[in-house]
């Protein structure tokens, strides 16, 4: 059974739901680097403070920043069993630090079209309080314009904003060229369209991994 898993795919592809579905049957924590930069940020802490400009050009955070607050998160004893990593490791640097650490045994690649991921982010919208995504078509909340959670008003990021998007479409595909090529070659890749509904998504991943 797999338990060290990273999920990899354009925004979205749907990997944080998918990562909330795996973590979820896995009793696992599901760590995202971006709702933990995000809460960092808005809670204005010294980390918050030193990143937020990058953050919001989306420029990456230095991979000693990064790679720290990883092996500090790794170490708590909720990931004793493993965990499902969204958002870590986002270079090669990144992913050889994390062998060091905690190696992981799975590495999904959710793939999704640029029209596809151009069309569902257009719309996404954000809670400000909790971070969670919901989408009018694709993921609608209980009450629209409103949190499940935390019954507050949603906003759409200005990342998910159109000139937005293809700059992080480009980035991504940038960015995870040589971690695809790394772990292809360790032979952990597995690769998942992500094109279907959620669902559909959701079966074919517990499928292939024998969940
Ligand atoms: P995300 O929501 O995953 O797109 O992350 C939002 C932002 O957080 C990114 O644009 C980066 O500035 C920062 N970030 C998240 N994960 C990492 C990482 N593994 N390495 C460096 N920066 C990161």
């Amino acid at each position: 059974m797999f338990n060290k898993i990273i999920i990899l795919g354009p925004q979205g592809s749907g990997k944080g739901t998918q990562a909330e579905f795996l973590a979820a049957k896995l009793n696992l924590p599901n760590i995202s680097t971006g709702s933990i930069f995000r809460s960092e940020v808005d809670a204005k802490t010294p980390l918050g403070l030193a990143i937020a400009e990058r953050m919001k050009n989306g420029i990456l955070v230095d991979d000693e920043v990064i790679n720290k607050l990883m092996a500090e998160r790794l170490a708590r004893p909720d990931c004793a069993h493993g965990f499902v990593l969204d958002g870590y490791p986002r270079t090669l640097l990144q992913a050889e630090f994390l062998e060091t650490v905690a190696a992981p045994d799975c590495v999904l690649e959710i793939n999704i079209s640029d029209e596809t991921a151009k069309k569902r982010l257009g719309g996404r919208l954000t809670c400000p309080q909790c971070g969670k995504i919901y989408h009018p078509e694709y993921k609608p909340a209980r009450v629209a314009g409103q949190c499940d959670v935390c019954a507050v008003a949603l906003i759409t990021r200005a990342d998910d904003e159109p000139e937005a998007i293809q700059r992080r479409l480009k980035r991504y595909h940038e960015e995870v060229a040589a971690l695809l090529k790394y772990y292809e070659a360790k032979g952990i890749l597995i690769k998942i369209d992500g094109t279907p509904a959620i669902p559909v998504v959701k079966e074919e991943i517990f499928n292939k991994l024998g969940l």
